[in-house]
C-alpha cells in the first residue's frame, strides 16, 4: 500500500474530537439534549455501545450525558499517547527508559487538555491523593515495560500512528475511527495495529474483540482499496498478541452487519424507541440512575419521533 494519505487524516494531539459522537466527560453547556441531530456515522466504539445496549447508544450519542473519567480509560490514553510518541525517537533509542520517561510529560498534557481528569484523584488526605496518583502511575509504566516484551519498537517504523480514518460506503454510511498504528512492509502489506490496556479475552470471545479491527480494515480497504494483511491487537494487560489476516469476505461479512446495525440505529433514531439491554456490562454504566432498568426515567427525547405507520412526525415526548 502507498503511503498517500488521501482520505486519512493523522490525529495528533490537537486534533478534535476523533470518535463518533464520543461523550462528554463535562455537562455540555447548553444543556441536556440542546442541539441534538441524529446520528451521522459510525465508528468501531459507538457501534459497539448499540451492539451493548440501544439505550446507552442514545444515552451517549444523542443526548451526550455526561460521564465521569475513568482510572482504566485515562490510563489507557495515556499509555496510548506514550506508545504513539515513542516513535518520535530514532530507533536505536525506543528503549522502555526512554518510553517511561514519557509517562509524566504526557500525563501533564492530559491533565491540561482535560482538566475534569483532576478529579480522578482528588482526596481531603493530600497524602493518600499522592499515594493513588502514585499507584496509577505505576501501573501504566507496567503496561508501557510489557509492551517491549511483545514487540520491538527499534525495529519498526510505523506508516502512520494515531491515524484518523473515515470512509463512506456506496450505500451512504460513514465509517470512521482512530487506528493506533499502522505498519506498512516493503512488499506494500499493510499490519493495522491497536494496543489495548486490558487484558485478552477468552478465545470464546475473540470475535468480539477481532470486530472493532474488521472494521478499520474494511474502511483500510473502502479508502486504499488494498485488504489489510493482517490485523494485530496487543493486550498489555495480560502480555497476549492477537492477530488475525482478513479476507475479502470477511470484510464484506462486517459491511453488510454494519449496514443491518445503522437501520436498526435509523429506526431507533426516527422512533425514540430505545431499548435498554442489561447485561453484567451494566455495572461500569454511567447512566443507571436514568435507565428504567434501574428505576430510572430518561430525559426527554431531544430528536422528533415519527410514530410506525402513521407517516408523520411528532415533537419527542
Ligand atoms: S444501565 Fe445497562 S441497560 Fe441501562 S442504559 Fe446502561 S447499559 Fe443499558
Amino acid at each position: 500500500m502507498e503511503t498517500s494519505t488521501e482520505g486519512v487524516v493523522p490525529a495528533g494531539p490537537e486534533a478534535g474530537p476523533v470518535d463518533d459522537a464520543a461523550p462528554p466527560s463535562v455537562a455540555p453547556e447548553a444543556g441536556r439534549g440542546v442541539g441534538a441531530v441524529p446520528p451521522a456515522s459510525l465508528s468501531p466504539s459507538r457501534a459497539g455501545d448499540f451492539m451493548q445496549c440501544p439505550l446507552l447508544y442514545r444515552f451517549r450519542v444523542i443526548d451526550k450525558l455526561p460521564e465521569k473519567p475513568s482510572e482504566a480509560a485515562t490510563r489507557g490514553t495515556l499509555v496510548h499517547a506514550v506508545l504513539e510518541r515513542l516513535f518520535d525517537a530514532p530507533a536505536t533509542e525506543r528503549t522502555a527508559p526512554r518510553a517511561k520517561s514519557l509517562i509524566p510529560g504526557q500525563w501533564d498534557r492530559l491533565r491540561e487538555a482535560r482538566p475534569e481528569l483532576a478529579e480522578l484523584f482528588a482526596d481531603a488526605d493530600e497524602q493518600a491523593a499522592g499515594e493513588k496518583l502514585a499507584g496509577w502511575l505505576a501501573e501504566a509504566e507496567r503496561l508501557v515495560e510489557r509492551w517491549f516484551t511483545l514487540e520491538d519498537p527499534t525495529r519498526l517504523e510505523p506508516a502512520e500512528r494515531e491515524l484518523f480514518v473515515e470512509a463512506q460506503l456506496d450505500s451512504g454510511l460513514k465509517l470512521r475511527g482512530i487506528i493506533d498504528r499502522v505498519d506498512v512492509a516493503p512488499t506494500g502489506e499493510v499490519r493495522i495495529v491497536d494496543y489495548k490496556t486490558g487484558k485478552a479475552p477468552r478465545p470464546e470471545y475473540a470475535e468480539g474483540a477481532l470486530f472493532q479491527m474488521k472494521f478499520y480494515a474494511l474502511v483500510v480497504w473502502r479508502l486504499k482499496q488494498v485488504v489489510p494483511r493482517r490485523l494485530q491487537l496487543v493486550y498489555l494487560g495480560s502480555g497476549d498478541v492477537l492477530t488475525y489476516d482478513p479476507v475479502p469476505a470477511d470484510l464484506e461479512r462486517v459491511e453488510r452487519k454494519l449496514h443491518s446495525l445503522w437501520e436498526a440505529i435509523r429506526l431507533a433514531t426516527e422512533t425514540g424507541d430505545w431499548r435498554p439491554r442489561p447485561t453484567k456490562l451494566c455495572g461500569w454504566c454511567d447512566h443507571r440512575s436514568v435507565c428504567p432498568e434501574f428505576g430510572g426515567t430518561p430525559p426527554p427525547y431531544p430528536l422528533p419521533v415519527t410514530v410506525p405507520g402513521s407517516g408523520s412526525g411528532s415533537g419527542g415526548a
